[in-house]
């Protein structure tokens, strides 16, 4: 053994605690990463005790011991429990002879059933609990000795003493027992003394103030490392577990949660309270009072950055942090007319909960009514105590328990101030069926709680709204981490780095030689998306819908790929008849809203293909002058989607035939002569849920069984882009799945689509040079030579694209501040609220991502501003 690699260290050197869960130290292999985390420390100047748990399972079967009356079964419970850990001493190659004491003590506890020397069924639980730990911890510490390091075993007992609690029963005082921990001066000199600066001890267990053993209960072992985090007044206590931190949302539902960098207590006790299962609530008020942060990190991933929770976060601008739930929430409402003004009610029907041993969570109170929630996790709620307490509140009140409800809360500082960028969240909320809605009077979370299978679902839509509202500032990335799909998934929903992340020098060149603001498009990336697009085999026709952006170097690009066009105008088929001479009219597809009679004629005359979304259109062409042609129809078949109201397109807008003309519609072309080959329904932009294009196809499928002419069905474009960062991209693979299947359903119909910003959004990029920085009071305003004349969507959809300083890419972003444009109007902004480079100067070229779609073509020469420079880039040259 090499002990010789820990010289001593000052006895005022520095503490850190290590904390490590069932599943690390169950694994050979992750005491390996122990022995390496805690050798580094110790190298870096600290003193480092090393907090563990039982190996997984252990407690849930001493728990089973305690809870059999069977003494035979009890005994064989134990033996397998002995076993298990003798092998686990061979796997990890150290003597199973250390664990000879403890076994023998389990042993005689299994067989007694109680009574050891310590009193009372709760006493003797709590020591057969207790020893998961004590074995664990012997077993460490033959594994980091033996891995070099000069480490202690501590027996936890001898430093955590329980205090019994006001109004605490006779369980938690031995089950979920608590420790005062303040700063032990007395415990720092003792183990300075041992002359050792690498101890190990248990997690979960205490001694109580007659020498028994306590423990303290469920996430114990969390609660434990932070006691002896204050206590030892260490530089931190650090959490190893199998995720790297908390997250914005629950990763499992919402794989583009955000890893949270940094967090301060209170945050974090909300986090953890409101429904993260990573941290013990408990555990954080002992840091939080005596200022020890706390890290949580990941054991399989060492090198990963975890979550970092301290005192007060400097920068405390209101923001939302994350979006918890709690399923399994009972509300009850208690209901009465005599309430008003009735002195002592509350105090009445709080009385019944508390003899009830029943703590209420959130409460909401009218004239006539108040609701209480109260939480599963906090309460035993067998549904015979539920029955009882309503019982005895009817002699007050008329009672009704509202069960199985879900609370969804949304955490962070500032919360009162922030409700003006809820507005889409709230208007969700308002379709659900919502009990009660509730407000912290901390100003740290505001708590919605609504019907179980309301809240199906929900997680996701609810965590992209709020991004998408600015609400949860995702592009904050000293606070905001990387997704846990990027983490985790293999970052298979994410997208790669964008093209002209290897470029900023071209670009910088290309604004100081031709000058800004210029659109930046890189033929390569359209290629791309068109060939991934062409990869979905149901699909036989793809149009690319030029409105997007008709830069004639893209059509051709798009012509090379296999696409043919969707043009909503004359002068959009003028602009790819001029991109593409001779170009077979049938390659056009025609689809204009509120047209005349004589731009439909002409769109025929030419010989294009035409959709048609009204009858009356139908009814002027009845001389037959077009027939034999066939046509296609647009249908209005449902609620319009996409990320803004002005980009839906469907009911309650003026797009699409209403299912209720379609037979009049069929009249007239058959009066025109004219065939209905294609069904078309195209509900709006910025769709990522893969499966809205089987959908709508399917309903369009449906239609189209009574009409044997129809042919091709056209779910249309719409196709999302993510704009956001963290924002996971839509699912190519799941959206030509759901087509396969709907082509296996429908062999008859074949299938075209027409994309537009998909293809062209993420290869383009505005390019804009600082031309004044102006502070106002507290707020930045940094403007540029574009503006809402150049890049409209800000201001028209409130759209949100990346921003980069291209002559400070790497510097630390610390300023916020509005970027805005040069034109007279208060709307004329290219990102609000963003955070910059401090140092950002006039004369910077910043870069305005994911721009080539619905950028340059919405631009116009407003307050004689002029309009920006188009320039191609194909394979590097410009
Ligand atoms: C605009 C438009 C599209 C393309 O929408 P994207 O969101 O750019 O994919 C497709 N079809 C019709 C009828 C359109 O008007």
């Amino acid at each position: 053994m090499n002990a010789s690699s820990n010289p001593a260290l000052p006895p005022d050197a520095p503490w850190i605690v290590l904390k490590f869960g069932g599943s690390s130290v169950a694994r050979v292999a992750r005491w390996g990463s122990i022995a390496e985390l805690a050798r580094q420390r110790h190298a870096a100047g600290h003193r480092v005790l090393v907090v563990v748990s039982a190996l997984s399972g252990v407690t849930d079967a001493l728990k089973a011991i305690g809870e059999s009356a069977d003494v035979g079964e009890r005994r064989r419970l134990a033996e397998a429990l002995a076993q298990r850990h003798i092998d686990f001493a061979a796997e990890l190659g150290v003597d199973p002879a250390l664990l000879a004491p403890w076994l023998a003590h389990l042993s005689e506890l299994a067989a007694s059933g109680g009574g050891s020397r310590c009193q009372g069924l709760y006493a003797w639980q709590a020591e057969l609990l207790a020893m998961g730990e004590l074995m664990s911890s012997t077993l460490g510490n033959a594994a980091l000795r033996q891995a070099g390091l000069n480490s202690r075993w501590l027996d936890a007992r001898d430093c955590l003493q329980a205090q019994p609690q006001p109004n605490q029963n006779e369980w938690a005082r031995w089950l979920s027992a608590s420790v005062p921990a303040q700063r032990d001066d007395e415990l720092r000199e003792r183990l300075a003394g041992r002359n050792a600066d690498i101890f190990i001890t248990q997690g979960f267990v205490a001694r109580t103030a007659d020498g028994c053993t306590a423990v303290l209960g469920r996430g114990g072992s969390d609660t434990s490392a932070a006691y002896f985090g204050a206590k030892l007044a260490a530089a931190r206590v650090e959490i190893w577990s199998d995720v790297a931190g908390l997250f914005s949302a629950n990763p499992r539902e919402v794989p583009g949660a955000r890893l949270l960098r940094r967090l301060d207590f209170q945050e974090a006790q909300e986090i953890a309270t409101t429904g993260a299962k990573m941290l013990h609530p408990r555990c954080l008020s002992p840091l939080r009072r005596s200022g020890v942060p706390l890290w949580i990190r990941d054991t399989g991933n060492p090198d990963l950055a975890g979550t970092e929770i301290g005192p007060e976060a400097p920068d405390a601008a209101p923001s939302i942090k994350a979006v918890s739930t709690r399923r399994g929430i009972t509300l009850v409402s208690m209901e009465t007319i005599g309430m008003w003004q009735q002195v002592g009610f509350l105090a009445d029907v709080f009385e019944v909960f508390r003899k009830h041993g029943l703590s209420v969570d959130l409460i909401g109170s009218a004239e006539t009514n108040v609701t209480v929630s109260l939480d599963p996790s906090e309460n035993l709620l067998g549904s015979d105590v539920l029955a009882a307490l309503c019982e005895e509140l009817a002699q007050f009140c008329r009672v009704r328990a509202i069960t199985p409800c879900t609370a969804v809360t949304l955490v962070g500082r500032g919360m009162r101030g922030m409700l003006h960028r809820l507005r889409d969240v709230l208007a969700d909320m308002g379709s659900l069926s919502v009990h009660l809605i509730s407000q912290s009077s901390n100003d740290l979370n505001l708590t919605f709680v609504l019907d179980e299978a309301d809240a199906e679902g929900l997680l996701p839509r609810l965590h992209a709204d709020l991004i998408a509202a600015c609400a949860l500032p995702a592009e904050e990335d000293e606070v905001f981490g990387p997704t846990w799909a990027q983490l985790y998934a293999g970052d298979r929903a994410s997208r790669p780095q964008p093209w002209w992340r290897a470029r900023v020098e071209a670009l910088r060149d290309i604004a100081a030689a031709r000058g800004t603001p210029a659109y930046v498009y890189d033929l390569g990336t359209v290629r791309e998306r068109a060939r991934a697009l062409r990869g979905i085999g149901a699909v036989s026709r793809w149009h690319y819908a030029i409105k997007a952006n008709p830069h004639p170097a893209i059509l051709r690009a798009l012509e090379t790929e296999g696409f043919d066009f969707e043009c909503v105008s004359p002068g959009e088929v003028d602009a790819v008849r001029e991109a593409l001479p001779g170009l077979d009219p049938q390659r056009i597809l025609f689809t204009p809203t509120m047209a005349g009679d004589d731009e439909f004629a002409d769109a025929l005359a030419q010989g294009l293909r035409v959709t048609f979304d009204c009858v009356e259109a139908v009814r002027a062409l009845a001389d037959g002058r077009h027939g034999g042609r066939s046509i296609a129809v647009r249908l209005d078949i449902g609620p319009g989607r996409g990320q803004h109201a002005h980009v839906r397109t469907g009911h309650d807008s003026k797009f699409g035939l209403p299912l209720a003309d379609l037979p009049a519609f069929v009249e007239a072309a058959q009066a025109a002569g004219l065939v209905i080959d294609t069904l078309h329904a195209h509900l709006g932009s910025g769709v990522f849920d893969a499966g809205h294009w089987r959908e709508v196809g399917l309903q369009l499928a449906s239609l189209a069984e009574r009409l044997p002419t129809v042919t091709t069905l056209n779910p249309g474009g719409g196709l999302g882009v993510p704009y956001l960062p963290g924002e996971p991209a839509l699912d190519l693979g799941a959206l030509g799945a759901g087509l396969d299947e709907l082509r296996a359903a429908y062999p008859r119909l074949t299938l075209a689509m027409e994309p537009g910003r998909y293809l062209v959004a993420e290869a383009g990029v505005l390019l804009a040079r600082v031309s004044r920085i102006k502070r106002k009071g507290r707020h930045v305003y940094v403007g540029c030579d574009a503006g809402m004349h150049t890049l409209l969507r800000p201001a028209l959809y409130e759209a949100w694209h990346p921003v980069v300083n291209l002559d400070r890419p790497d510097a630390p972003r610390t300023m916020r501040a509005d970027v805005v444009g040069p034109v007279c109007e208060s709307a004329d902004n290219l990102a609000l609220d963003r955070r910059l480079p401090a140092d950002t100067a006039v004369g910077d070229v910043l870069l305005v991502d994911i721009a080539g779609a619905y950028g340059a073509v919405m631009a116009s020469d407003y307050n004689r501003r002029g309009r920006p420079l188009e320039i191609v880039l194909d394979g590097g040259a410009a």
